[in-house]
């Protein structure tokens, strides 16, 4: 077997969400878009909804209708983008809620569908998604009334607790929902570890329950082991892989792994990371091919089947630091080819 496998840790999952939901007193809800940050939306949600998780977001109604089909009828499905032109049938027929962004989609979704769900997301400076101030004042009195499941609007500097946006957001968030009996929601990952202030009605964590920072305290969930391919002996002086960019400074023994940036390694990582022997580190040297990774396993004294690159102390974070990356785009570049595996 020549792929690497991805071991997908479900008790780490639950365990990070029950964590993040006791630092609150409200509900705890789980976002599970991009197929659950690249770990398999339908294995991750069930496995949350059996931990007791019965809110979902996703970013789109694709996901949604997928989600729907692995959770069966009970859980609130939430579309963070909102009712767009074409949904309205999935969103229907599955029951899924749509958090509405702009007076359009206000109005395809009370045109189309009357007595249906749906929440409300609002623009508090991050101008990216949900209505701005002016937009949501003319709007609320028609929105209002039709009880809105859910008003939410989201962080753009949650992860830097003492980036002054933080305060401004939350403010702008209290004078926009000012006197609305609807329940609130404003904090992801980064907000729950703000405080209370910011726990309104219901949290949407997503990155902390995959073993991502800003939650330090996370339980690592992605595991990778890639299988040894080839084995060579490679003499001081000799070069290993594209552009000869590393050269062995002694008599050196190097393992040709089957992973590479078609994988989600990406190159960038390179000469900075480690792959592991149980607990000793090997190298990498040269750069990073689309699908095999060179290691240097000279101080082994043994050839590997397999060596470890995402492990209990080689996190998702250290390999996104290596690449000048987040952890999030580690976890959703992580791509097809894994043979997943999922223990609990
Ligand atoms: C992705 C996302 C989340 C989850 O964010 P994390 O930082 O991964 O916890 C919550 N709310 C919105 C609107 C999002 O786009």
């Amino acid at each position: 077997m020549a792929t690497a496998t991805l071991t997908i840790d479900l008790t780490a999952l639950t365990n990070n969400w029950r964590a993040l939901d006791a630092m609150t007193e409200c509900e705890t809800a789980a976002v599970v878009k991009a197929d659950g940050y690249g770990l398999g939306a339908d294995r991750v949600a069930r496995s949350l909804a059996n931990a007791g998780a019965r809110t979902f977001f996703v970013a789109a109604t694709e996901e949604a209708a997928s989600l729907r089909q692995a959770l069966g009828p009970g859980p609130v499905i939430n579309i963070f983008s909102g009712h767009m032109s074409g949904d309205t049938d999935m969103i229907s027929d599955l029951h899924l809620t749509p958090m509405l962004n702009s007076i359009d989609q206000m109005l395809r979704h009370v045109e189309a569908l009357p007595d249906h769900p749906f929440g409300i997301q609002l623009d508090t400076g991050m101008n990216r998604l949900g209505m701005e101030p002016g937009e949501w004042a003319a709007l609320r009195e028609l929105a209002e009334p039709q009880n809105p499941t859910l008003v939410m609007s989201h962080l753009a500097c949650a992860d830097e607790p003492d980036h002054p946006m933080n305060a401004h957001q939350l403010e702008s968030f209290l004078a926009m929902t000012e006197g609305m009996s609807t329940p609130k929601s404003l904090s992801a990952t980064g907000g729950i570890l703000l405080g209370k202030d910011y726990h309104f009605d219901m949290t949407r964590p997503g990155v902390g329950l995959y073993g991502g920072l800003p939650f330090e305290k996370a339980e690592p969930v992605a595991h990778v082991s890639i299988p040894v391919i080839q084995v060579r002996d490679v003499a001081q002086n000799e070069s290993v892989g594209y552009g000869n960019t590393w050269i062995a400074e002694r008599d050196s023994r190097i393992a040709t792994v089957a992973a590479g940036y078609a994988d989600g390694l990406i190159r960038a990582m390179g000469p900075n990371m480690n792959l592991f022997h149980g607990s000793t580190a090997c190298p990498i040297v040269g750069r990073i091919s689309m699908d095999m990774i060179g290691v240097d396993i000279t101080h082994l004294g043994e050839d590997p089947r397999e060596l470890d690159i995402l492990t209990e102390d080689q996190t998702v974070d250290h390999l996104a630091d290596a690449a000048g990356t987040i952890g999030y785009e580690i976890l959703t570049s992580l791509g097809a080819r894994y043979q997943r595996r999922y223990s609990s």
